[in-house]
């Protein structure tokens, strides 16, 4: 038993430290048997997960508190709701609760107080697994594994066939750089393989969500700078697979949320403005003094 137990154990911490980075966590979760931190309810529903099954999703939040700790609250009171097919982006100051609310969307912690529901139902009344299922993430950081470029993005649907992959890779706008590799698609990358950039690993990430088709997108704006054709080549691939999905964008170059149907300013755990972009200028707040910066910024640059 005991030989059984530390390997669990030892899975267990590894999840803890995996569950912050936002690491392709749906796939994970599922190798490692659905740790039960938190259980799904007797009864709990099934959410459909993929476009198609079932139309874009509706999500609220509604008064929501939260801490990692009791004696800290993270989110004091948010609420918002992002309709169906709608883009909803969320700026702030780093710290101020941003990845926060998409960990709480894919309940790795239940809320303090306050209610999240999906399609006018509390996320707690689903069964984990068909939420994890709805929703996809493209990260900051997207993990490679040491395999071939082929897994990495089949990775998003292991099911998919090969013209399946190809396509996602053309959609992603990576199928002609994989072309150009030594070995196509059986070339390893990874650690031990070739090196992508920060771009390309967007890429990949893009193309496997395309694979997993989710009902709900997470877009974790990368902090770092793209070059600003691979920034443009992106931005049309997030542009086009956020279609018709309902999308959540955590924003850190607000000129790529210009069009957000929603933007969300998080400060210290509070909404404290909303609105869109033309409507947040106006207000000559806080957004409109980081989309000035921003600009000025630029010019610098
Ligand atoms: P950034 O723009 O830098 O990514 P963010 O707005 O996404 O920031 P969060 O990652 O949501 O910020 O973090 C909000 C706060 O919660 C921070 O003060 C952070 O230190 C704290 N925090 C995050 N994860 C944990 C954790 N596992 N335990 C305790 N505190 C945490």
């Amino acid at each position: 038993l005991l030989q059984l137990y530390m390997p669990l154990n030892f899975l267990g911490s590894v999840y803890s430290s995996i569950r912050q980075s936002f690491v392709d966590l749906e796939q994970l979760f599922s190798l490692l048997g659905e740790h039960a931190e938190i259980e799904d309810q007797a009864g709990a529903k099934t959410l459909l997960a993929h476009l198609g099954e079932a139309p874009a999703a509706a999500i609220e939040f509604k008064s929501v508190w939260f801490g990692y700790q009791p004696e800290r609250m993270i989110l004091k009171g948010i609420s918002f709701s992002v309709p169906p097919g709608a883009r909803v982006a969320i700026v702030g100051p780093t710290g101020a609760g941003k990845s926060t609310i998409s960990r709480l969307l894919f309940r790795f912690y239940d809320v303090n107080q306050g209610v999240i529901t999906i399609d006018g139902e509390d996320i707690r009344h689903y069964k984990q697994a068909s939420l994890r299922e709805t929703i996809g993430v493209v990260p900051q950081d997207t993990v490679l594994f040491n395999e071939t470029i082929q897994y990495n993005i089949r990775y998003g649907r292991l099911t998919a066939s090969q013209e399946e992959v190809e396509g996602a890779a053309k959609f992603a706008h990576i199928h002609n750089f994989i072309m150009r590799m030594p070995d196509q698609y059986n070339t390893m990358v990874g650690e031990r393989g070739l090196k992508l950039s920060g771009g390309e690993k967007q890429r990949v990430a893009i193309a496997r969500a395309i694979l997993k088709n989710p009902r709900i997108l997470i877009l974790d704006e990368a902090t770092s700078a793209l070059d600003t054709r691979t920034e443009k080549d992106i931005q049309q691939a997030l542009d086009e697979i956020a279609e018709h999905r309902t999308t959540i964008i955590i924003a850190h170059r607000l000129s790529t949320i210009v069009n957000a149907n929603l933007i969300l300013t998080l400060q210290d755990g509070q909404i404290i403005e909303q609105g869109t972009h033309t409507e947040l200028l106006h207000k000559n707040g806080v957004y409109a003094a980081m989309w000035a910066a921003q600009i000025k910024e630029q010019d610098h640059s």
